[in-house]
C-alpha cells in the first residue's frame, strides 16, 4: 500500500491481548467507542485497529479476564534531539490535514511544578501541632468582599454593629467545582457535580453552556457564568444561582473564545444555551462591550443590579503575565471575587498550540495577586479563587497558604466519573461517558455514582486538609490564607522564591 505521508503509520498505542485468557465475551468491543477494537464473526477473533487507538483505557477496565494491555508506543519516529515524536506527529498530521491540532484537558508538556518544589513547615515543641481527631478544625471558606474594619454603632456597645457584610459564598470545604459547560460536559455530569456541591457544601459552575431547568432545584450550590457568548443568560438564569462570574479567560487557552461545535448542540442544549439546535456555539475573544477596566465595571453593577445585589460577582482571568495588575484592576471594578486560572488548566477543546504555550503557572500568579492586593490594600475586598492543575490536597493548602481563598478543580472532579486524562475530549467519543452527548455513551455516567465519587474526592481532601492544618498548628483554614511562612523552597531559584515570597528550605 502507498503511503502519501509518514504520518497514516505513526500512531500513540498498542493493544496487545493474550488470546488464551480472551473468552471472546466481546466487551472490548462494545465498550471501544473509537471503533478501534473488532470482531472478525467469520475467524471468530477479536482484535485492534492501533491506528484508531487513544489510549483511553476503556477496554483493558472492561476486559472480565484481565487480558488486555494497552502500551505507548514511539513506533516508527526516528530519534533525534531536536525533534520529538510529539513535534514529528503532529508535523505530519497537518501536512495531512491543513488543519489546527485540536486537543482536551490541561497543558501537559514538562514545566516545573511548582507544587512539587514547595514544601509545609510543622511544630513541634514550643507551638505544639493540633490534634484534627480531638480538636474541633474549621475548613468554612467565605467567598465575597469583606470590610475592611468593623463598627459598632456605640463603641461601647459590642454586639450592636454598624457593619454590614456583603454578599458571601459560604463553603465547608474550600474547593469548589469549576466551570464546564452543558454541552461540553453532558447533562448526568452536571447532575453529579450539583449533587456532589450540595453533599459537600460547596459549588459547581456552569460554564458558560447555561443552566438546564430540572438542575435549578440545585441553584443554591451553583455559579452560574456569563461568558462572551452569553449562552443560556437571563434574568431569571443569573438569580438561580448563588454567584455570578464572568468569564474574562481560561487558563487553557487565554485570548481567545470558546467553540462547541454544531454536532454537539442538541436540542436540550440549545434550548438551555438559548440557540438553535445543530448550529456552533461560538462565544468570541473578548466580550464585546468590555474594552476597558470601566466597562467591566458597568457589567459587574448590571449583574448586581439583575440581582438586587444579593449575589456576589466573580470575574475569571487566564494567569498570565500581568495577571497582579488586572486583578486589582478587576477588584477595583467591584467583583466579590477574582478567579485566576492557570496554565494546567483543563479545556473541552483548545488549540495545542495555545494550550501548551501561552499562559503562566497558577503557582506564581497566586503569589504575585495576593502580594499586589495586600500592598494596594485591597487584599479583604475581593476573595480570590485559584485554578488550573490542582492534583491533591496538599497543592490545595499549599495555595491557601500562598494567598488564595479557595481553589476550583475540574480535571480531578472529572477522574473521580472515569477520566483517564486521554485528551480526547473535542471528538465527542469520550469513553468514559464524560465529554460526549452521544445518548448511548453518556449513560455510561450514573448521577447517582457520579454525585458520590466526587463528593467522596472533596471529603477526603478534607480530612487531608485537617491533618495538614494540624500539624502547622493552625486550627481554622482562614489563619493560613497568604500565610506563607509555612511553606519553604526546595531546589528553587532566588528569583522564583521571590515571586512566591517563601524562604529556602532550612532557612
Ligand atoms: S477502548 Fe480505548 S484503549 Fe481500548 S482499544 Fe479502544 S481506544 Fe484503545
Ligand atoms: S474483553 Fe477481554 S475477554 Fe472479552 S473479548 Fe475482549 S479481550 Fe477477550
Ligand atoms: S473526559 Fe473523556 S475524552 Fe476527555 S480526557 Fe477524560 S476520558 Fe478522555
Amino acid at each position: 500500500m502507498l503511503y502519501n505521508s509518514p504520518y497514516d503509520w505513526y500512531y500513540d498505542f498498542t493493544v496487545e491481548r493474550d488470546y488464551d485468557r480472551c473468552i471472546r465475551c466481546l466487551a472490548c468491543v462494545t465498550q471501544c467507542s473509537y471503533e478501534a477494537t473488532r470482531y472478525d464473526e467469520e475467524r471468530d477473533l477479536v482484535y485492534t485497529l492501533d491506528d484508531h487507538c487513544v489510549g483511553c483505557h476503556r477496554c483493558d477496565a472492561f476486559c472480565p479476564t484481565d487480558c488486555i494491555t494497552v502500551r505507548p508506543t514511539e513506533r516508527n519516529v526516528r530519534p533525534n534531539n531536536n525533534w520529538s515524536p510529539v513535534h514529528v506527529k503532529a508535523l505530519y498530521k497537518q501536512a495531512s490535514t491543513g488543519a489546527i491540532i485540536v486537543t482536551g484537558m490541561g497543558n501537559n508538556k514538562p514545566f516545573k511544578n511548582y507544587w512539587d518544589h514547595i514544601v509545609l513547615d510543622a511544630c513541634q515543641v514550643t507551638n505544639p501541632s493540633i490534634d484534627p481527631l480531638r480538636e474541633p478544625m474549621e475548613l468554612r471558606t467565605y467567598l465575597g468582599r469583606k470590610p475592611d474594619n468593623i463598627n459598632a454603632i456605640d463603641p461601647r456597645a459590642k454586639a450592636s454593629l454598624k457593619t454590614t457584610l456583603g454578599p458571601q459564598l459560604i463553603l465547608e470545604v474550600p474547593v469548589m467545582f469549576t466551570a464546564m459547560s452543558y454541552g461540553s460536559i453532558n447533562y448526568y455530569v452536571c447532575e453529579s457535580l450539583a449533587r456532589a456541591a450540595v453533599e459537600v457544601g460547596t459549588y459547581w459552575n456552569t460554564g458558560e453552556g447555561g443552566l438546564p431547568r430540572s438542575l435549578y432545584q440545585y441553584g443554591h450550590r451553583t455559579i452560574v457564568q456569563c461568558a462572551s457568548g452569553r449562552f443560556g443568560v437571563s434574568p431569571e438564569y443569573l438569580n438561580a444561582g448563588a454567584a455570578i462570574e464572568i468569564k474574562i479567560g481560561q487558563g487553557a487557552k487565554p485570548g481567545i473564545g470558546g467553540h462547541l461545535p454544531g454536532n454537539k448542540v442538541l436540542k436540550r442544549i440549545s434550548e438551555t444555551r438559548m440557540i438553535p439546535e445543530g448550529s456552533d456555539a461560538l462565544s468570541p475573544a473578548p466580550h464585546h462591550d468590555i474594552y476597558s477596566i470601566e466597562d467591566l465595571r458597568q457589567l459587574i453593577y448590571a449583574l448586581k443590579e439583575a440581582t438586587r445585589y444579593e449575589k456576589p460577582v466573580a470575574v475569571k482571568i487566564a494567569a498570565v503575565h500581568n495577571s497582579a495588575a488586572i486583578a486589582s484592576g478587576i477588584v477595583r471594578a467591584g467583583a466579590d471575587i477574582v478567579v485566576l486560572d492557570g496554565f494546567r488548566g483543563g479545556t473541552g477543546a483548545a488549540p495545542k498550540v495555545i494550550r501548551d504555550n501561552v499562559g503562566i503557572p497558577i503557582e506564581l500568579a497566586i503569589a504575585a495577586v495576593d502580594q499586589r492586593l495586600r500592598e494596594e490594600g485591597i487584599r479583604n475586598h475581593a476573595a480570590l479563587v485559584a485554578a488550573g492543575g490542582f492534583r491533591d490536597s496538599s497543592d490545595v493548602i499549599k495555595a491557601i497558604a500562598l494567598g488564595a481563598d479557595a481553589v476550583y478543580i475540574g480535571t480531578p472532579a472529572l477522574m473521580t466519573m472515569g477520566c483517564t486524562l486521554c485528551m480526547q475530549c473535542p471528538t465527542g467519543k469520550c469513553a468514559w461517558g464524560i465529554t460526549t452527548n452521544d445518548p448511548k455513551l453518556m449513560k455510561r455516567v450514573n448521577p447517582d455514582i457520579g454525585a458520590e465519587r466526587a463528593a467522596n474526592l472533596l471529603k477526603a481532601w478534607a480530612h487531608e486538609i485537617q491533618e495538614m492544618l494540624g500539624l502547622m498548628g493552625i486550627n481554622a483554614i482562614e489563619s493560613l490564607r497568604g500565610n506563607r511562612d509555612r511553606l519553604r523552597g526546595v531546589g528553587l531559584e532566588d528569583w522564583e522564591l521571590e515571586i512566591l515570597g517563601i524562604k529556602p528550605a532550612g532557612a
